[in-house]
């Protein structure tokens, strides 16, 4: 029995200080019950927490230590950058470097501004879309979350819908009433808003496959269609690929599924665990940027010299050493099977989504293909599995809502040990 008396403590005391006692509702275990685990190191595929408990890690950071914690060729880049300052504020030769390897790696972006986070990053874009266009709508899917900005906490998923809050209060009207939605795989509804809203909308934005209502990947033609109606109706296509960059494909979800957008947006890997975004696209609407062009959009501590030495350490690797992809798909693909067994061993009937390194099960026997038939999980039994993992040492997301990443620090033993876990705490699960 794991036990967590230094976390328990520190949660107490961090609830004095910090709203709900943490500084990103994702990490908050208020979903599945119990405390949050406070973790003070990780190594490889193991993170150790406050009491020196050990855990095999699938969330990886929500996805940027796709090589596993504290990866010596990220970790030597970045002390490597500090004794030269932590910051200029002034341009660099690393920030050229990482930009044209971007451009080198993602099939939509010919120019790419650095951000600090995947929220700014999906914000920029949308404005630029906007300033592009001259159109003031958006369409997002319902389920699919592209960070905080106001106009995406509409219908939006991960953490918002954890805690049942898709709609956030303090976004104004006005904006809301800007962000149109469709269910995720739904093309007719997505040409029906077009319809309605004609000459409108300025871009269709969406997770090119949606990780934050669980993993949901796009049927067969549903990018594509997507492609076809920004073309007919001159609308700004964005992958929001913050999850996707890099993970599913050196090149994205867009170089797996041959589909490219206009803008996408980028994150978590691309900073290889430091604060990193990024947007780009075609150079036509980059050009829309400040200080080459009228939409405004900056950031002080933006292409910082530490961050960009551990995302160009992070991505030149990705480039070089494309096996690495191989490796994660067969070692989830292992995992994925692994479970597949468990569930037809014990009878049940519950529902896997996979792509590449990502993947969820779903505590509901129907398929999942968007937000409405995610919803008939069964998020009880999700919270009682959860914690039965996390008593056999595997740290899942804290939400049947989210997505799990595989990193290349995952062995085939510790593969085989995830499978076992996963038969032991369902069988534990579906007791109660
Ligand atoms: N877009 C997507 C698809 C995401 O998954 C996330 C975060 N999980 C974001 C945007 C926002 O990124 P950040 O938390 O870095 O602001």
């Amino acid at each position: 029995m794991i036990k967590a008396p230094v976390s328990n403590e520190l949660f107490q005391r961090a609830q004095n200080s910090i709203p709900g006692g943490v500084n990103s509702p994702v990490r908050a275990f208020r979903a599945v019950g119990g405390n949050p685990r406070f973790m003070a190191s990780a190594k490889g595929p193991y993170m150790f927490d406050e009491d020196g408990n050990r855990y095999i890690d699938l969330i990886n950071s929500w996805g940027p230590m796709i090589l596993g914690h504290a990866a010596e060729v990220v970790n030597e880049a970045v002390q490597q950058a500090i004794p030269n300052s932590l910051s200029f504020g002034a341009p660099t030769r690393k920030e050229i470097e990482i930009a044209e390897l971007i451009v080198s790696m993602v099939p939509s972006i010919e120019k790419v501004r650095m951000v600090n986070s995947g929220t700014e990053a999906t914000m920029s874009a949308i404005r630029v879309a906007r300033g592009y266009t001259g159109r003031d709508k958006i369409i997002k899917f319902e389920g699919c979350y592209h960070g905080h900005g106001d106009s995406f906490l509409i219908s939006a998923g991960s953490g918002a819908i954890t805690l049942g809050v898709p709609d956030s209060p303090g976004v104004t009207k006005g904006t809301a009433n800007d962000t149109l939605t469709a269910p995720y795989n739904n093309l007719e509804a997505v040409q029906t808003l077009v319809d309605a809203n004609k000459g409108q909308v300025a871009a269709i934005i969406l997770e090119p496959v949606a990780g934050n209502m669980g993993l949901v990947t796009p049927a067969e033609g549903f990018l594509q269609g997507l492609r076809d109606i920004c073309n007919r109706e001159g609308i700004v296509l964005i992958f929001d690929e913050v999850m996707t960059g890099f993970r599913l494909s050196a090149g994205g979800a867009q170089q797996l599924y041959g589909v490219t957008p206009d803008m996408s947006t980028l994150g978590k890997i691309i900073g290889g665990g430091m604060p990193v975004g990024a947007y780009g696209g075609k150079k036509e609407i980059m050009e829309y940027v400040a200080p080459a062009g009228p939409v405004y959009q900056a950031g002080t501590l933006s292409g910082n010299p530490i961050a960009m030495a551990a995302g160009m350490a992070m991505l030149t690797y990705l480039k070089e050493n494309p096996e690495v992809y191989t490796q994660l798909e067969q070692i989830t693909g292992k995992m994925v099977a692994g479970m597949q067994q468990n569930l037809e061993k014990l009878g049940l009937n519950y529902t896997i989504n996979h792509v590449g390194s990502m993947f969820s099960i779903f505590f509901t026997d129907k398929p999942v293909y968007d937000f409405e038939s995610a919803k008939t999980s069964d998020t009880a039994l999700f919270g009682r599995y959860f914690n039965a993992m996390l008593q056999r040492g595997v740290y899942l997301a804290p939400s049947q809502y989210e997505a799990l990443f595989v990193s290349a620090a995952i062995t085939e033993e510790l593969a085989e040990q995830y499978v076992q876990a996963n038969f032991e705490a369902l069988q534990e699960a579906i007791k109660a």
